[in-house]
């Protein structure tokens, strides 16, 4: 079977024929049958070394044997759905533990559902109703965010979508990432009636770009002076860089944060927890409605479960350093033509002549250049994120020789196919 033949047939069914705009691209996307390790199989059977690892979900590897049993294990009397059980206890306790901000918490099916619970609930708890959020901040598919957002919106130039009322999207004020100014000339307008400012506290969805310094910590303490709240979305960076969250790492301390990919182990997950007294808000101890038939299901906690279990005692510095080398590789040859930015163990190459690191300077960069080396890279066997705004990741399950070889590759792609 061959990609060009399914993209028709899933074009009669899902719009452009996927089930995600990010997973679209020029002239149709490759279909995939497989993975294992750090590697995924397309209908062809050709195999890739995947820097896209499922948009950061996959980070312990693919078809995990460890994990795959533990699941197992964890499932072997059916459990129901609907009602409470142990394991989204211990799931729970093991992310309280890690993340000492998270002093309670409730699962949902995606990041999407965590971060439109959070802002409904900051905007009940202080009683406000503006959100702010950065430009080009990426935090799910729902109304209250939507607003000039990043990722696949970005990519596909509508920053903002059709259907979301004026009135919503005018609930929603727009701040630049790494800008103090753009933040604080906001609060001096409408600081009273600001219920949180939600951010990445690493950028991943206008490609990978890290806070400057004191940047978080300003946002922490305009918060405060405020008496807004402030929700750290790290659905891409929990459990990604340490066993915990990037709040840690930094030292700033949220009052809410909403995690995902990673702590479902593959599963559907979202998760938005915080401070008790906020969280305590939360139907049916307080008055602010959130529910979901498949939250904490049993799936997606024994998947959690066993994939933080595994992780536990893992060496996340190995695969820092793996993303370093990438990095140090690109950079020492200085006429490629990109800017390598890394955070840890995530990384996006931009096709730019400039450092990137806020909104301004990313927009700069050749999308379709971008395009032109996932085409390339692909046709090597190696899978990026489709998209210029993306972030890659290295995994567990990547090995010193294959990101060796992949750089190898990634390096002639630049030098060569690209100047064809
Ligand atoms: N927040 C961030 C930072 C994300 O990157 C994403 C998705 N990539 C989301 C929220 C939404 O998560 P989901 O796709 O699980 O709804």
């Amino acid at each position: 079977m061959l990609s060009d033949d399914l993209f028709k047939r899933a074009s009669r069914l899902f719009p452009g024929g996927v089930n995600s705009p990010v997973r679209f691209y020029e002239p149709y996307p490759t279909y995939f049958s497989r993975a294992s390790g750090s590697r995924i199989f397309d209908v062809e059977g050709k195999e890739y070394l995947d820097f896209c690892m499922g948009f950061g979900v996959n980070f312990a590897g693919y078809s995990n044997t460890t994990i795959a049993e533990e699941i197992m294990y964890l499932l072997d009397n059916t459990i129901p759905e609907g009602v409470p059980t142990e394991n989204e206890i211990e799931l729970g306790e093991i992310i309280q533990k890690a993340v000492p901000s998270i002093e309670k918490m409730r699962f949902t099916n995606s990041g999407t559902e965590a971060t439109m619970h959070a802002i409904r609930l900051a905007r009940a708890f202080t009683g406000r109703k503006l959100i702010l959020k950065m430009n080009a901040g990426f935090h799910g598919a729902h109304d209250y965010v939507l607003v000039s957002a990043g990722s696949g919106a970005l990519n596909f130039g509508t920053p903002s979508s059709p259907g979301i009322p004026e009135e919503v999207a005018k609930t929603v004020l727009v701040g630049d990432f790494n800008n103090e100014e753009s933040i604080r000339e906001l609060f001096k307008l409408h600081g009273k009636d600001i219920a949180a400012v939600i951010t990445e506290p690493v950028l991943g969805n206008l490609g990978v770009i890290g806070p400057e310094k004191g940047f978080l910590k300003f946002l922490r303490e305009i918060t405060e002076e405020y008496g807004a709240l402030l929700i750290f979305d790290e659905v891409i960076t929990g459990f990604r860089f340490r066993y915990g969250a990037y709040q840690d790492i930094i030292g700033v301390k949220p009052d809410l944060t909403t995690m995902g990919k990673i702590i479902g182990g593959g599963m559907p997950v979202g998760l938005f927890g915080g401070r008790a007294d906020i969280m305590n808000r939360i139907s049916p101890e307080g008055n602010v409605y959130q529910s979901g038939t498949f939250s904490a299901n049993p799936f997606t906690v024994a998947s959690g479960l066993a994939t933080l279990n595994f992780l536990k005692d893992k060496d996340y510095e190995y695969t820092i350093s793996l993303a370093t080398w990438v990095e140090e590789k690109l950079k020492s040859f200085s006429d490629l033509g990109v800017q390598v930015n890394r955070v840890y163990n995530m990384f996006t190459i931009f096709f730019n002549e400039e450092r990137v690191w806020n909104y301004e300077t990313a927009l700069k960069s050749d999308r379709k250049k971008f395009m032109k080396f996932f085409n390339f890279s692909k046709k090597h066997g190696i899978y990026f994120s489709p998209g210029q705004f993306e972030a890659s990741f290295v995994g567990m399950a990547h090995t010193p020789e294959e990101v060796e070889m992949a750089v190898f590759k990634m390096v002639y792609t630049l030098e060569f196919d690209m100047n064809e």
